[in-house]
């Protein structure tokens, strides 16, 4: 009995090492980066730390940036729906907090401008479809609240938000675990996309835009600081161009990857803009399939 005892100490003991090793936080050796910090421990960084790919500024009602702690926006005052949605994400930003699915008319407009509301979306076959993902904000309630601002939001056929976007929103944050954050770019391009009740190019009478394709840039670091700085010749990034219609969840979203180039041409912006100009040359000509 004694015996027996003992041995049910050692293996408690040992049992409840290999739970504290599991959970201290994985360290990723700093060598191979030229970030002068010794820390490695995910922080929450500027969401628009790589650059303001339009240019957006308050002056502009079609290009107008709105800053908020959770990311930062272009709203397009005559589409009803933003440019681009910016923002970085790391563990730092994630939690236990619920979904909130406070949808609801974002009050930071200037006055006099249309906001959208719930009900603009009701019987319209599109979904209320989120560029900054609810998931990538959860520390918080009021965080995960803010993803669901309908400035945030656009008119997303149902099959490509629920299946072929959603997947890859859960690919973005998949790499988390692993030692890294990343920068996520997100944003709408031209006009009329297929939802579950056809064809159409904008709804709620005319003053949202129905996005002719959903685009996104993630840009993939290992945890550090001093972002845009470390952004290499390897660094990869993953660029996507997905058309707004049924049909978009006939194909995973590695079928659809692009350069950062194409989008740039696609929509004149200049993205990474705070990356030096002969590291950007290199790493928007190609393309990432996603499959490390
Ligand atoms: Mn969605
Ligand atoms: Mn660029």
């Amino acid at each position: 009995m004694k015996d027996l005892n003992q041995l049910k100490t050692i293996v408690l003991a040992f049992g409840l090492g290999i739970l504290l090793n599991g959970c201290l936080p994985t360290r990723i050796p700093k060598s191979t980066s030229p970030s002068s910090s010794g820390s490695t421990e995910p922080t929450r960084d500027d969401n628009l730390a790589l650059g303001n790919p339009s240019g957006a500024s308050v002056s502009d009602p079609n290009n107008y940036l709105m800053v908020k702690p959770e990311y930062v926006l272009a709203y397009n005052q005559s589409r009803g729906i933003a440019n681009w949605v910016s923002w970085h994400l790391s563990s730092a930003w994630k939690g236990d907090s619920r979904r909130t699915n406070d949808f609801r008319p974002d009050a930071t407009l200037p006055s006099g401008w249309y906001a959208a509301k719930p009900s603009d979306y009701t019987n319209t076959g599109f979904d209320r479809g989120h560029l900054c993902p609810s998931d990538d904000r959860d520390a918080a309630p009021e965080e995960n609240a803010a993803t669901f601002l309908l400035t945030n939001i656009v008119p997303q056929a149902p099959k490509h938000n629920r299946e072929t976007w959603k997947n890859l929103e859960d690919y973005e944050r998949q790499l988390l675990p692993n030692g890294n954050e990343v920068y996520v770019i997100a944003g709408t391009w031209g006009a009329g996309g297929t939802g579950q009740n056809g064809y159409a190019t904008t709804i709620a009478n005319g003053r949202l835009t129905v996005p002719s394709t959903l685009w996104k840039i993630i840009v993939v670091l290992p945890t550090g600081s001093d972002d845009a700085a470390r952004i290499s010749s390897n660094t990869r990034i993953i660029a996507v161009n997905i058309p707004n219609n049924q049909s978009a969840a006939d194909k995973p979203w590695r079928a659809y990857v692009t350069s950062v180039d194409d989008l740039e041409s696609l929509t004149g912006y200049d993205f990474l803009s705070n990356v030096p100009a002969d590291i950007q040359r290199i790493i928007e000509k190609r393309i990432d399939g996603g499959n490390s």
